[in-house]
């Protein structure tokens, strides 16, 4: 049987290149880059070296990058960090309906806290409504968090535009870059940006490492206390190994992303039209243009995505859906219902997301197996 892995926007495979610059760290090199000695010294040179690397994949200085525990950490410290600093004053936190529970459950913390959250809404492609976001902007506002892409629908927001409507209220902007970057070619000023959060295991990186930019001069609480490492802001021992990672993975996909994207670009598409022309009622989810060029969210009318991931797998293919497990009982994804699907549409919606070692001859396997899985789960399903 084969072994194909559609699920690049959940976690990607490490690329040889990336782990041969992790290795010294894991073996010989294996100081604390807080020591004085010689070991230690090397690996505050690692670590320092990536920071500058990964300031150059951001187009920012390398003193603006903080490196974390991954996107999650930082979307949380991000947003966590300028409410608290603001807190005196600003009380308002505004972010859109589809962000990343990484977004969403620290704004449903603060809301619990006394701040006040405005969830925007977005269209039917999924796309934030920048009207809502002007609206939305206040003199209270101390923060505005919305994401590059979204992981769901591949959909791309208007960040410069939305970064020069935050900027004109004199509201700092974060934006969750953690499925863009790497794959669309930004610089943390075209985004209009004053904190980004980056992850490296979704762009063929090391698992459990990621990154902040936070814009020189921004007041923002530190995320720990303790030793003082990452200028006493995220404070606690560096994952050297992890960030070195990080910034390899960062500047192989900044160099070729291009061309990556491209590539995964092609054999999206000819997933999305092998599916189109044998699979009835199935509708593509997100912008039809402005997507992520390796995501592919699809509803199939009447079946569960749970039967459909469940039966992909038994013939070795890995996809995923949005869908959160509350109680042992699938909810539709939050992304989905956001963009007006019904909720029984929304369940029956899988993402494909492509990605680097992806070959057409997978794309074909799986257009031959889906169209009979989906048949069979039509007749079997109470929906339809
Ligand atoms: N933000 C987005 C848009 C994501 O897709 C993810 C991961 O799925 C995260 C944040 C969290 O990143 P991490 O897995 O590095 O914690």
């Amino acid at each position: 049987m084969p072994r194909i892995y559609f699920d690049h926007n959940a976690t990607t495979p490490l690329r040889p290149q990336v782990l041969d610059a992790m290795m010294p760290y894991l073996t010989g090199a294996v100081g604390n880059a807080s020591s004085i000695h010689g070991f230690g010294r090397e690996a505050r040179d690692a670590v320092e070296a990536a920071r500058e690397t990964l300031a150059r994949s951001l187009g920012c200085r390398s003193g603006e990058v903080y490196f974390t525990s991954g996107g999650t950490e930082a979307d949380n410290w991000a947003i966590e960090g300028m409410a608290c600093s603001r807190r005196q004053s600003r009380r308002r936190i505004v972010t859109s309906a589809v962000e990343h529970h990484a977004v969403l459950h620290t704004c449903r913390h603060l809301e619990q806290r006394g701040f006040e959250v405005i969830y925007l809404p977005v269209d039917e492609y999924g796309v934030v409504d920048l009207n809502a976001v002007e609206s939305a902007l206040d003199d209270n506002t101390a923060l505005v968090s919305i994401m590059h892409a979204n992981n769901e629908t591949g959909t791309i927001h208007p960040l410069a535009e939305i970064g020069r409507l935050a900027q004109a209220r004199g509201v700092p902007l974060h934006v969750d870059a953690v499925q863009s970057f790497g794959k669309l070619d930004f610089r943390v000023d075209d985004l209009g940006a004053d904190l980004v959060s980056v992850s490296a295991h979704k762009i063929n990186g090391p698992k459990g490492t990621g990154a902040l930019y936070v814009r020189s001069g921004l007041e923002i609480e530190p995320w720990s206390r303790g030793g003082g490492q990452e200028g006493g802001l995220r404070t606690g021992t560096e994952n050297v190994a992890g960030i070195v990672g990080l910034g390899r993975a960062g500047e192989l996909r900044v160099a070729e992303g291009r061309a990556l994207e491209e590539e995964a670009g092609v054999l999206r598409d000819r997933l999305q039209r092998g599916l189109l022309q044998r699979v009835e009622d199935l509708r593509v989810n997100g912008h039809p243009q402005r997507r992520l060029a390796n995501t592919l969210n699809l509803s199939f009318q009447g079946v569960e995505a749970e039967a459909v991931l469940l039966d992909l797998d038994l013939k070795g293919v890995a996809a995923s859906s949005g869908s959160a497990c509350a109680e042992g009982e699938p909810e539709p994804s939050h992304v989905l219902l956001a963009m007006g699907l019904a909720p029984r549409t929304a369940s029956g919606s899988v993402r494909f997301s492509l990605g680097w070692g992806n070959t057409a001859d997978e794309v074909d396997y799986v257009v031959e197996i889906v169209p009979g899985m989906v048949q069979r789960l039509r007749k079997l399903s109470v929906f339809s």
